[in-house]
């Protein structure tokens, strides 16, 4: 039998199903199994009870000669992505018994592809933190150090990659969300043009930045699945028309050189609360691009010291307004000693959200009231129109914007957990990019103190995903080879 882990190259593997060097079975035993031996981990919410027998039907269409581009590639969902056949619980009480009546393309598109949905990853409750210790079902914990968070809020997804529990996970990231947690986790992720993966079957949070995309362990195996997810769908009127070609990265397509590429280095990451080891160690890498044909300049930003700001009051409007669908009558837990209907919303929504959710709906409920709205919510949206005429200047000089994902590497688990305004500056290097809406990925490419890894973020320009893997590509060979050439 061929030999494989689960962490080797997405085409290899497909390659092997393909040509019956090894089943769809055996790849999804194997994901069981190491599942079941790294369970600790706490990454994964609940396994896909069908997922043995999903993988016997792709052996079956394997053997009558379908060509899958994701051949039996088990892979796992974060709990906010509806799925048949488990509970959909976006890691909240008061979905804790929700089973969802249908699927969105997304799932759709990878099952059609050959992909096998191994299991449910664990998150924040509705995708709002930072570390995946706003679960209501317990943290998950960081693969390189599991006395340290994983990042979040897909957190459960970046640790699940990076201990080859299965090959890759999809996310949500709608403001960090991806990009964060794969950076203090060590693994590929890829946060997508707002729009470019329809959104329809995904527990929505922030409807205006909310965006779907892939944690792997490579940026060719993000390409292989971004190759799958993109595109329009009829049922999202938000989904915007993928670009023709392919997103996935050739062997002969890939430079591993970085020749007149523009690079602008984002000033406004680098000031204060960046941890100065992160900071040397990005420098020294970003620097030594320069030996592989780049040219780096220092770009300013200005807007983005208001993004954060205006992030946590655009956001938590927008999850004022989305999480008032659960009432208590029509998704999810309902208060039974409710005596009418009055109390069957308040007391639903008191026992099923938990404390982030609550303050979160409580900020946005206050700044979109009628006395605030020009204070708050007006003014953070003029915020967002600057940040995006500042990225537009920055992207008529520069090809791509880089910066870290985050100002530390993973930190102790409950040290943050307490003080919400910490755990909200975990986003500051992250969420200008959710608010203009372009896409971004990040690539490990040190570790600092006992091994723990860092990201660096790499934003392109709106729908050019396919040139921002190019890239990133050959940054992740310039990580391999330690910098310089
Ligand atoms: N950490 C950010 C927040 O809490 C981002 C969340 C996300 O992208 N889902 O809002």
């Amino acid at each position: 039998m061929a030999k494989f882990t689960l962490s080797g190259p997405i085409a290899d593997l497909v390659e092997q199903v393909t040509s019956g060097q090894v089943s769809a079975t055996q790849l999804v035993q194997t994901a069981l199994d190491r599942i079941a031996e790294t369970e600790d981990y706490h990454a994964i919410l609940e396994l896909n009870r069908y997922a043995l027998a999903d993988a016997q039907a792709v052996d079956a269409r394997v053997a009558a000669g379908e060509k899958l581009p994701l051949a039996g590639i088990p892979f796992a969902a974060k709990d906010n992505f509806l799925t048949l056949g488990t509970h959909t619980t976006a890691a909240s009480h008061i979905l804790e018994t929700f089973t969802a009546p249908y699927e969105g393309p997304a799932i759709a598109r990878l099952k059609a592809a050959g992909a096998v949905l191994v299991a449910k990853t664990n998150q924040d409750a509705f995708g709002h933190g930072g570390s995946t210790e706003n679960s209501d079902f317990g943290p998950t914990k960081n693969a390189h150090d599991p006395s340290r968070v994983p990042g979040g809020s897909s957190g459960g997804s970046t640790t699940a990659v990076a201990l080859g529990q299965v090959c890759f996970a999809i996310g949500t990231d709608t403001g960090g969300s991806i990009r964060q947690p794969s950076s203090l986790s060590g693994v590929v992720g890829l946060k997508v043009t707002y729009g470019l993966v329809p959104r329809t079957g995904v527990i929505a949070m922030a409807s205006s930045t909310d965006t779907i995309g892939p944690m792997t362990n490579s940026v060719a195996d993000a390409g292989m699945v971004l190759d799958v997810l993109a595109g329009r769908d009829a049922s999202d009127a938000t989904s915007i028309e993928r670009n023709a070609g392919s997103y996935r990265i050739e062997a002969d397509t890939l430079a591993d050189d970085l020749d007149g590429v523009k690079i602008g280095l984002i000033k406004e990451y680098l000031g204060e609360g960046l941890d100065a080891e992160v900071k040397a160690k990005l420098l020294a890498f970003v620097d030594s691009l320069k030996s592989r044909g780049a040219t780096v300049e220092t770009v300013s930003i200005p807007a983005t010291e208001r993004a954060l700001a205006a992030y946590y009051i655009l956001v938590p409007a927008e999850i004022s307004s989305n999480l008032a669908r659960y009432d208590g009558i029509r998704y999810g837990h309902s208060a039974a000693a409710a005596a009418n209907l009055e109390e069957t919303y308040f007391m639903s929504r008191d026992q099923g959200f938990g404390a982030e959710a609550k303050r979160r709906i409580m900020i946005g409920t206050y700044v979109l009231s009628s006395g605030y709205y020009d204070a708050y919510y007006k003014r953070a949206q003029k915020v967002r129109t600057k940040l995006v005429e500042e990225f537009d200047d920055a992207f008529a000089k520069y090809d791509y914007l880089v910066g870290p994902a985050a100002p530390t590497a993973a930190f102790p688990l409950g040290s943050k957990s307490g003080d919400p305004l910490a755990m909200y500056l975990e986003d500051v290097m992250t969420v200008a990019v959710s608010l203009v809406g372009a896409p971004a990925v990040v690539v490990p490419f040190a570790s600092v103190g006992d091994g723990l890894p860092v990201g660096l973020q790499i934003i392109g320009r709106q729908k050019l995903e396919g040139a921002l893997l190019q890239v990133a590509a050959a940054v992740e060979l310039a990580a391999a080879a330690g910098g310089q050439k």
